[in-house]
């Protein structure tokens, strides 16, 4: 089984409309140009039309960093799934942040993700332990929660992306090992095996997230059960996604 290795670029709350569009024109011929893996950006909200516009004749999709579960109505500051649908190919959801600075729940995040595969957008559904769970031996017991309460009712055939990103490991410039990543994203596919089954399991993809850089990549890609990166900080210099996204291709090429 052969799944299309991936490099999401989470932008945060970070670049201006004009900012946004500079960074999308600068880094387009490079990342345009990658065969074989997915190339994502996340920009910010104001940004995202502007970004479709750039991206329209390009193969480099497009995602948002949030998204709300209801069509529309009365959600003051919220965006809809109908609002993304046709612009982005893929949703940021369950971000660490969304978890830890505004409080969303496993289940708050299971109806996202069930509204965004009803609206044919993909999610990137982010899960990860925090240091404290790590130190006191408790990722995979965190992990399991998570993957099971927000995969629950779920059916992977949506294109559902997983990203694990230990919390420790989140713009902290302390990236988990390549082993270390590798086997905590082997016990993940085998959490979705059990609940799902081997067709499934093989073919959802799991990015790595936490202070990836154009140093650490090639090892990172270099594991078996890593299909890509969900990338911070580095997905904000144009020079650095692109050799990003380059070394992804050229590490999974090598083991066609
Ligand atoms: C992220 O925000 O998803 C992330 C992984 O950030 P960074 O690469 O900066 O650690």
């Amino acid at each position: 089984m052969t799944r299309i290795p991936m490099i999401a670029g989470n932008w945060k709350m970070n670049t201006t409309v004009d900012q946004a569009v500079n960074l999308v024109t600068d880094m387009l011929p490079g990342l345009d140009a990658v065969k074989d893996v997915d190339r994502v950006v996340c920009p910010p909200f104001v940004s995202i039309k502007p970004a479709a516009d750039l991206l329209k004749k390009s193969s480099v999709k497009l995602g948002a960093q949030n998204m709300y579960f209801e069509e529309k109505g009365a959600f003051t500051g919220e965006i809809s799934p109908d609002m993304l649908a046709g612009l982005c190919d893929y949703v940021i959801l369950g971000h660490s942040e969304r978890r830890h600075i505004f409080g969303e729940t496993e289940a708050f995040i299971n109806q996202k993700i069930q509204a965004a595969i009803k609206n044919l957008i993909k999610p990137i559904f982010c899960v990860g332990e925090t240091l404290e769970q790590n130190e006191t031996g408790c990722t995979e017991e965190t992990l399991t929660h998570q993957v099971m309460a927000s995969c629950d009712k779920l059916y992977f055939f949506g294109g559902l992306v997983i990203a694990y990103e230990p919390v420790w490991a989140i713009g902290t410039g302390k990236s988990a090992t390549a082993e270390q990543a590798q086997r905590t994203i082997s016990f993940i596919r085998q959490l979705v095996r059990h609940r799902h089954g081997d067709e499934i399991a093989n073919a959802v993809r799991i990015l790595y997230g936490g202070s990836v850089t154009a140093a650490n990549i090639a090892e990172l890609m270099q594991q078996p059960d890593i299909d890509g990166a969900l990338v911070g900080g580095a997905s904000l210099k144009a020079e650095d996604f692109v050799s990003i996204t380059k070394q992804a291709a050229e590490i999974k090429a090598g083991f066609k």
